[in-house]
Protein backbone atom coordinates (compact mmCIF):
# COMPACT_ATOMS: atom_id res chain seq x y z
CA UNK A 1 0.00 0.00 0.00
CA UNK A 2 3.03 2.46 0.78
CA UNK A 3 4.19 1.73 -2.55
CA UNK A 4 1.43 2.19 -4.41
CA UNK A 5 0.62 5.59 -2.18
CA UNK A 6 4.84 7.12 -3.46
CA UNK A 7 3.94 5.59 -6.93
CA UNK A 8 0.86 7.76 -7.19
CA UNK A 9 2.20 10.92 -5.18
CA UNK A 10 5.80 10.71 -7.57
CA UNK A 11 2.86 10.46 -10.74
CA UNK A 12 0.83 13.22 -9.50
CA UNK A 13 4.02 15.62 -8.84
CA UNK A 14 5.43 14.72 -12.33
CA UNK A 15 1.60 15.35 -13.72
CA UNK A 16 1.86 19.45 -12.06
CA UNK A 17 5.13 19.60 -13.02
CA UNK A 18 4.37 19.20 -16.74
CA UNK A 19 0.93 20.56 -16.81
CA UNK A 20 2.30 24.24 -15.76
CA UNK A 21 3.82 24.57 -18.44
CA UNK A 22 0.85 23.88 -20.59
CA UNK A 23 -2.33 25.66 -19.12
CA UNK A 24 -5.03 27.28 -21.39
CA UNK A 25 -6.53 30.22 -20.56
CA UNK A 26 -10.14 30.89 -20.90
CA UNK A 27 -10.12 35.32 -20.45
CA UNK A 28 -13.66 35.83 -18.91
CA UNK A 29 -13.79 39.94 -20.03
CA UNK A 30 -15.66 41.40 -17.49
CA UNK A 31 -14.15 44.28 -17.49
CA UNK A 32 -11.79 47.38 -18.47
CA UNK A 33 -8.72 44.81 -17.06
CA UNK A 34 -9.17 43.13 -20.13
CA UNK A 35 -7.21 45.57 -22.50
CA UNK A 36 -3.87 44.53 -20.83
CA UNK A 37 -4.79 41.39 -22.19
CA UNK A 38 -3.39 41.74 -25.87
CA UNK A 39 -0.04 43.05 -25.13
CA UNK A 40 0.72 40.24 -22.46
CA UNK A 41 -0.45 37.30 -24.83
CA UNK A 42 0.72 38.90 -28.17
CA UNK A 43 4.44 39.31 -29.54
CA UNK A 44 5.72 42.52 -27.07
CA UNK A 45 5.25 40.36 -23.70
CA UNK A 46 4.46 36.59 -25.47
CA UNK A 47 2.90 34.48 -22.62
CA UNK A 48 2.65 32.11 -24.47
CA UNK A 49 6.78 31.06 -24.39
CA UNK A 50 5.81 29.77 -20.74
CA UNK A 51 2.85 27.67 -22.04
CA UNK A 52 0.07 29.81 -21.42
CA UNK A 53 -2.21 30.40 -24.33
CA UNK A 54 -5.61 31.83 -24.83
CA UNK A 55 -8.37 29.07 -25.37
CA UNK A 56 -12.11 29.64 -26.31
CA UNK A 57 -14.64 26.74 -24.42
CA UNK A 58 -14.77 26.76 -20.74
CA UNK A 59 -14.16 22.47 -20.92
CA UNK A 60 -10.73 22.29 -22.42
CA UNK A 61 -9.45 25.53 -20.28
CA UNK A 62 -7.36 24.94 -17.38
CA UNK A 63 -7.07 28.49 -15.88
CA UNK A 64 -10.17 31.02 -15.58
CA UNK A 65 -9.30 34.27 -15.81
CA UNK A 66 -11.33 37.07 -14.28
CA UNK A 67 -10.26 40.15 -16.12
CA UNK A 68 -11.72 42.76 -13.58
CA UNK A 69 -14.65 43.97 -11.73
CA UNK A 70 -17.98 41.09 -11.84
CA UNK A 71 -21.46 42.75 -11.36
CA UNK A 72 -24.38 40.12 -10.03
CA UNK A 73 -25.59 39.49 -13.45
CA UNK A 74 -22.20 38.57 -14.63
CA UNK A 75 -21.44 36.59 -11.43
CA UNK A 76 -24.20 33.90 -12.46
CA UNK A 77 -22.16 32.94 -15.60
CA UNK A 78 -18.89 33.08 -14.29
CA UNK A 79 -20.25 30.36 -11.60
CA UNK A 80 -21.12 28.43 -14.51
CA UNK A 81 -18.81 28.44 -16.64
CA UNK A 82 -16.28 27.62 -13.76
CA UNK A 83 -18.34 24.25 -12.89
CA UNK A 84 -18.42 23.77 -16.98
CA UNK A 85 -14.43 23.40 -16.71
CA UNK A 86 -12.63 20.25 -15.73
CA UNK A 87 -10.68 19.47 -12.67
CA UNK A 88 -7.33 20.43 -12.36
CA UNK A 89 -8.60 24.18 -12.73
CA UNK A 90 -7.71 27.32 -11.79
CA UNK A 91 -9.15 31.09 -11.09
CA UNK A 92 -7.02 34.34 -10.79
CA UNK A 93 -8.48 37.22 -9.92
CA UNK A 94 -7.09 40.18 -12.35
CA UNK A 95 -7.38 43.75 -10.63
CA UNK A 96 -8.16 45.22 -7.31
CA UNK A 97 -11.66 45.32 -8.37
CA UNK A 98 -11.55 41.15 -7.77
CA UNK A 99 -9.50 41.75 -4.30
CA UNK A 100 -12.18 44.23 -3.19
CA UNK A 101 -14.63 46.27 -5.21
CA UNK A 102 -11.71 48.44 -6.07
CA UNK A 103 -13.02 51.65 -7.27
CA UNK A 104 -16.52 49.97 -7.49
CA UNK A 105 -16.07 49.33 -3.81
CA UNK A 106 -19.80 50.74 -2.65
CA UNK A 107 -21.57 49.89 -5.58
CA UNK A 108 -24.27 47.79 -5.14
CA UNK A 109 -23.99 46.13 -8.22
CA UNK A 110 -20.81 44.71 -8.05
CA UNK A 111 -19.59 41.78 -6.06
CA UNK A 112 -16.38 42.84 -3.80
CA UNK A 113 -14.46 39.83 -3.18
CA UNK A 114 -14.51 37.56 -5.97
CA UNK A 115 -12.82 34.58 -3.44
CA UNK A 116 -16.01 33.90 -1.69
CA UNK A 117 -17.91 33.03 -4.39
CA UNK A 118 -14.91 31.22 -6.66
CA UNK A 119 -11.83 29.68 -5.40
CA UNK A 120 -9.25 32.24 -6.45
CA UNK A 121 -6.12 30.37 -7.05
CA UNK A 122 -3.77 33.67 -7.78
CA UNK A 123 -4.72 37.67 -7.39
CA UNK A 124 -2.61 40.08 -9.33
CA UNK A 125 -3.33 43.70 -7.98
CA UNK A 126 -3.80 47.20 -9.85
CA UNK A 127 -5.84 49.19 -11.72
CA UNK A 128 -5.24 47.92 -14.17
CA UNK A 129 -2.40 45.41 -13.74
CA UNK A 130 0.56 46.05 -16.30
CA UNK A 131 1.38 43.54 -18.64
CA UNK A 132 4.31 42.30 -16.44
CA UNK A 133 2.50 42.45 -13.63
CA UNK A 134 0.32 40.20 -15.10
CA UNK A 135 3.32 37.22 -16.39
CA UNK A 136 4.27 37.78 -12.78
CA UNK A 137 0.32 36.21 -11.90
CA UNK A 138 1.04 33.57 -14.41
CA UNK A 139 4.73 32.73 -12.95
CA UNK A 140 3.45 32.60 -9.28
CA UNK A 141 0.98 30.11 -10.96
CA UNK A 142 3.22 27.55 -12.31
CA UNK A 143 5.01 27.87 -9.21
CA UNK A 144 1.87 26.91 -6.98
CA UNK A 145 1.02 23.85 -9.35
CA UNK A 146 4.49 22.70 -9.63
CA UNK A 147 4.55 22.68 -5.79
CA UNK A 148 1.14 21.07 -5.71
CA UNK A 149 -0.18 24.19 -4.12
CA UNK A 150 -2.58 24.98 -6.77
CA UNK A 151 -5.72 23.45 -5.26
CA UNK A 152 -8.71 25.68 -5.37
CA UNK A 153 -10.11 23.63 -7.16
CA UNK A 154 -10.23 20.93 -4.64
CA UNK A 155 -11.18 23.88 -1.98
CA UNK A 156 -14.64 24.15 -3.68
CA UNK A 157 -15.31 20.55 -3.96
CA UNK A 158 -14.73 20.50 -0.44
CA UNK A 159 -16.60 22.97 1.21
CA UNK A 160 -18.73 23.40 -1.77
CA UNK A 161 -21.81 24.45 0.58
CA UNK A 162 -19.90 27.59 1.72
CA UNK A 163 -19.56 28.56 -1.83
CA UNK A 164 -22.60 28.15 -2.80
CA UNK A 165 -24.24 29.81 0.16
CA UNK A 166 -22.28 32.51 -0.18
CA UNK A 167 -23.03 32.79 -4.27
CA UNK A 168 -27.38 32.22 -2.79
CA UNK A 169 -27.13 34.89 -0.63
CA UNK A 170 -25.73 37.19 -3.41
CA UNK A 171 -27.75 35.90 -5.88
CA UNK A 172 -31.09 35.30 -4.13
CA UNK A 173 -31.31 32.06 -6.09
S1 LIG B 1 -9.21 47.12 -11.27
FE1 LIG B 1 -9.32 49.03 -12.45
S2 LIG B 1 -8.92 48.39 -14.56
FE2 LIG B 1 -9.52 46.56 -13.41
S3 LIG B 1 -11.73 46.38 -13.66
FE3 LIG B 1 -11.36 47.53 -11.78
S4 LIG B 1 -11.48 49.68 -12.44
FE4 LIG B 1 -11.16 48.45 -14.29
Amino acid sequence: MELQETLEEGYVEILDHLRKRSLWMLQYCTACGAMEIPPTITSRFDAERFGIAPFVTSRQSDILLVTGYVNIKTLRRLITVYEQMLPPKYVIGFGSCTINGGIYWDSYAIVKRLDLYLPVDVYIAGCMPTPMAVLEGFRTLMKLIDEGKANGWKKYQENYEYYKENQRKVLKW
